[in-house]
Parts: structure tokens; sequence; C-alpha cells
């Protein structure tokens, strides 16, 4: 859930009781906003709820202080443009760093809104008596810049790093830690210092300009250290963050809708890191301190590949093996979307279960590339919701099934996340394939390689016939041998 900045509004004297009571409402709609995303079946009344809830915070502030319509008019105009142009172009495989990229524009704004209460407070209204920054205007102004700065810079690097900018790999600094540690530690001793400097004493303004500068560095540093398979998780960290700068930001301007939002974004952001730090057995500390603990030997993208002997078939192959099984689990993944074949799978499940045969599909939590991406691509193709299990409830069904058949997956089903300790993904719990009697590997060549950039034994096991083509191609063709 991004967030608007547009409902920030000057502290300038009390909040009316009728703003308060629409701002209520407002974090009520974004309550409900969140309830609804929880579930594919009713994310779109989510969306909407959030929609409404946002119209109600922005319109609220705008009549409040009776800004200028016509200029803010041509600055929401100038935004909706942008956004809708940007919405309608992006390709769903290149969600998450779109989502990165709008992170980073919710720390910058916090930093920028954070720099101009400091420079014009009173105009803020966060002045005391003496025409001094109030002390804890000064902290609120301090977190704020900081967690802003840092989801600024942090985004930034994930937007490279997921637009394949820059490398997947984790950048180890040597002695990281040591050098995270202190930035942070200087970070809050800055911010103490100016919350208690003498009103107006020398000095001051470095101190507003170091935390600044520091806060831009370890969002840089908290980022680089991550290697690909852990990126969803500082996605949604992120995500997290510039719900706080946000939330900081809102005590500076006095906004309550900007601070219920904050808070939401925050704290909705944390659990997810959270969920998805347990589904990828990673530590939540270790992810947020930056790699902590991460081995500095883990390879990372383009690792080399071995040479090995596999068996290749064709749709007919698949079609014939597919239609004799009785039960069928198929495994989605980043190439399902590449390929858009998630209508073709559908019509390929319809017709194995008019043949009687069993088929459930199979998610992980970070198939794909953002949380959630298969089951949104699935339930597009009107899959039964009944019919698609998380990793944890069907892991345990590959040893009764006949056919295991991955389309577009990999990292999600690489052994060496279990055996492999060097492996950038060792540790992510991963689907049992290699318990199923037969598996169908859909992948465009043996060259291609998952986000984290390994080699994948299940290519050369003896039960498993790799389908090399394109995904929607391959799925179309066994529909049609299955017809
Ligand atoms: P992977 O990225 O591991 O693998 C994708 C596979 O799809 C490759 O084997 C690729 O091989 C194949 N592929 C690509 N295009 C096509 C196509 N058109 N037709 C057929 N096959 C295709 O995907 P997974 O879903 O298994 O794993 C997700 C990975 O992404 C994890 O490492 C995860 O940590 C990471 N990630 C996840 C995010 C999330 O929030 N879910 C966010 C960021 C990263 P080939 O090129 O040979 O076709």
């Amino acid at each position: 859930m991004t967030f608007s900045l547009l409902s920030a509004s000057a502290h300038g004297g009390g909040t009316p009781a009728w703003a308060m009571l629409a701002y209520l409402v407002a974090g009520v709609f974004f309550i409900l906003a969140l309830r609804g995303l929880s579930s594919p079946a009713t994310s779109r009344t989510g969306n909407r709820n959030g929609m409404i809830g946002m119209a109600l915070a922005v319109g609220t502030t705008l009549v409040m202080h009776g800004t200028n319509l016509v200029e803010i008019g041509i600055a929401i105009a100038i935004g909706a443009i942008l956004g809708v142009t940007i919405a309608r172009r992006i390709a769903m495989t290149a969600m998450p760093e779109l989502v990165a990229g709008f992170h980073s524009l919710v720390g910058l704004a916090a930093v920028v809104v954070g720099l101009a209460a400091w420079l014009n407070p009173a105009a803020f209204g966060i002045t005391d008596a003496a025409g001094q920054i109030m002390a804890v205007s000064r902290i609120e102004l301090g977190l704020g810049i900081a967690i802003g700065a840092i989801t600024f810079s942090g985004s930034v690097i994930a937007f490279l790093k997921l637009s394949g900018r820059m490398s997947g790999s984790p950048i180890m600094l040597p002695g990281r830690h040591v050098i995270n540690l202190g930035t942070l530690a200087a970070i809050l001793v800055l911010i103490g210092l100016y919350t208690v400097s003498p009103v107006g004493g020398a000095g001051e303004g470095w101190m507003v300009i170091a935390v600044t500068v520091l806060a831009f560095a370890i969002g840089f540093l908290l980022i680089i250290p991550i290697g690909g398979a852990d990126m969803p998780v500082v996605v949604s960290m992120l995500n997290s963050y510039s719900g706080w700068a946000a939330a900081a930001m809102g005590f500076t301007l006095g906004n309550t809708a900007m601070i219920i939002t904050g808070a939401l974004v925050g704290s909705s952001g944390a659990i997810l890191s959270y969920i998805m730090c347990r589904a990828m057995n990673r530590s939540f500390i270790s992810v947020i301190a930056g790699g902590f603990g991460a081995d500095a030997s883990s390879g990372g993208a383009g690792g080399a590949r071995e040479q090995r002997p596999y068996k290749q078939g064709s749709a007919e192959d698949a079609a014939y093996m597919l239609e004799q099984a009785e039960k069928v689990i198929i495994i989605p993944g980043y190439g399902m979307a590449v390929a858009q074949a998630q209508h073709a799978l559908r019509e390929m499940g319809d017709k194995l279960k008019e043949k009687g045969v069993e088929v459930k599909y199979a998610i992980h939590p970070v198939a794909g590339r953002m949380p959630g991406h298969m089951n949104v691509l699935l339930a597009e193709a009107s899959v039964p919701y009944d019919e698609v299990f998380e990793l944890e409830d069907i892991n345990s069904e590959f040893a009764q099934c006949d056919v295991a058949f991955i389309i577009g997956a990999n990292d999600v089903v690489n052994p060496a996340a279990k055996t492999d300790k060097s492996s950038p993904i060792y540790g992510m719990p991963v689907f049992d394939v290699d318990k199923a009697k037969q598996v169908f590997f859909i992948k465009r060549s043996m060259g291609g390689v998952g986000y984290a950039g390994v080699d994948n034994d299940v290519f050369y096991m003896n039960q498993t016939v790799m389908l090399l083509a394109d995904a929607k191609k391959m799925v179309e063709e066994i529909v049609k041998s299955l017809d």
C-alpha cells in the first residue's frame, strides 16, 4: 500500500472536530482495505475501500486548510497522469521494482517535508513561544528525516537490483556490521543532541544535515548485502519503513490521517516481512540488519554451471503422462508470469479434471516477483481457490502424486536450499518435487537460471523430463494433445 503525502496538512492550529471524524472514517476505510487485500476474492473491494479512504483524507485536508485548489489541482493532475501512464504500461513481472521505486518517492517526500519544516518551522506550527522548534518536534523531525532517507536510498538500491541494473548478488563490505552499527548509533546520538541542543545554539544546522547524509548512507549499506532470494523480504521491509517515515511526518505536520495511514502501512509491512522471513526460514533481525549473519561466500547470480545429462520431452509426452496420472500438482513460478501462461494452464487443468485426474496448484510464498504474484495470476485465470494450496499445506503430498508439473518455477523447487550450505537459497523451504513419481519442468533453455542464479539438480533427476519452450506455447500444445 503506497501512501500519498498529499494528505499532509500544515500544522496551523487544532484540527476541527468534523475533520477529526472524517480522518477517523478514512482510517476505518484503510483498515477495511487491508482486510480486503488479505484474500484474492475480496481484493477488489479492499482496493476500492483504500481509494475511498484516501479520497476522504485528501479532500478533508484540502477543505480544512482552504488550500489553493488550482495549484494543488495542477499538482494532483500531473501526478495522476504520471501514475496512470506508469500503471498502464508496467508489466506484471516488473511490479516489485515499481513498488520499490514508489517507496523511494515516499521516503524522499518525508525527507523534503522534514527539511522544509526545519527551515520554516513557524509555517508548520511547531515552534514554542520563543519561536524555536519544540523539543518533541525535533525528535519527530529527526526520526522522520532519518527513516525517510533510509527508505529512499534503500529503495533505490532495491529498484536497481530488482530491475537487473545492478547485480542481484550480495555485496559484502569488510567490517560492514561495525560500519552499520556505528552509523546507526551516530544518527541516534545526533538526533539526541539536536533535541537537547541549546535553543538556537550554534552547530544545530550541521546536525540535521549530518543525520540526513548518514541516513542516506545507511539505507545504501543495509540493502547492498541482501542477496537475490531475500529481496522479497527487503521490499516489504522498505514498505514498512516508508509507512513509519510518513507517520513521523504526520506528527510534525499535526495530521491525524497521515499518522494513522503511516502506522497502518508501517505495521502491516513489518508483519508481512516477519511472515515472509518465517516462510523463507530467515531471521527477521538478520534481514533488517542488512544481511547480518549472511555468509560472504554465498554465490549469487551467474554461478558456474555444470554440463550434465538430462531428458528432454515434447508436449505429446507430457499430455500422455498427465492424462494417465491420478494426481497432478502444478507448481507455477516467475516464468509462468513472463509467458502469461495462466489461462492456458487453467484450460489444461480443466481438461485433466474432465478426464478424472485430481489437479492441485502449489504456491510458494516467494514464487514470482512479488508476494501473492501467483495467487493473483491464477485468480485472474479463474482457477478455483480450493485447488490452490500454500507450501506448508501441500508439501507432504508430493510423495503421493504421480506428476509434479513445474511451470516457470526454479528457485522454489531447488533442493540445494535443503542440502548446499554455500547456496544463496540455503535454508529456504522448497517444494519436495523429487518425491513425485514423474516431474515435468517447463523452461525456455538449459542455460537460463532462476532469480538466485544457481543450477538446479531437479533438471538432472531420473524422473525429470525437461520441456524446453515458452511456457504458454508449451501448455497450449499440451492442451491440443489432450484434445
Ligand atoms: P525463478 O526466478 O527461480 O525462475 C524462473 C524460471 O522461469 C527460470 O527457470 C526461467 O528459465 C523460467 N522462465 C522465464 N521465462 C519463461 C518463459 N517465458 N517460459 C518458460 N519459462 C520461463 O522463479 P521462482 O518463481 O521459482 O522463484 C522466485 C525467485 O524470485 C526466488 O528466488 C525469490 O526469492 C525471488 N524474488 C521473489 C520476489 C517475491 O516477492 N515473490 C521478489 C523478488 C525476488 P529460462 O530463462 O530458461 O526460461
